[in-house]
């Protein structure tokens, strides 16, 4: 794609496009992703998950505290299910208004 020397004149409205690609909503709550973009499993990997889907990280902490790898395996790409969970369905209200750059100091799960 060759790009165009910048034209301070130019079309502002073509050079904002270009800038700023649409974020990706979250796989788990629906907002737009912010400027950290984690690419979760929701099959983990090591149960030969292959598929990833972009999400917040304090959402997929939320998930990682809250379902275990075999649950996570079951419910597979099945969100709606997760959601099914009642301190999920919480956590997604709560951060519905929130920043999209917004994390939470959550207890953090040692790696
Ligand atoms: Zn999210």
């Amino acid at each position: 794609m060759a790009r165009k020397n910048r034209d301070p004149y130019g079309d502002l409205n073509r050079d904002a496009e270009e800038e700023a690609p649409p974020p990706v909503p979250c796989w788990l709550c629906g907002r737009p992703t912010g400027s950290t973009i984690v690419w979760h499993h929701p099959v983990p990997k090591s149960r030969g998950g292959r598929d990833v889907v972009p999400m917040h990280p304090i959402c997929q902490q939320t998930l990682i505290a809250n379902f275990t790898n075999s649950e996570l395996q079951r419910h597979g790409m099945d969100v709606e299910g997760l959601l099914l969970n009642p301190a999920v369905r919480k956590f997604v209200d709560w951060v519905a208004n929130k920043d999209p750059d917004f994390t939470a100091p959550q207890a953090k799960k040692q790696r």
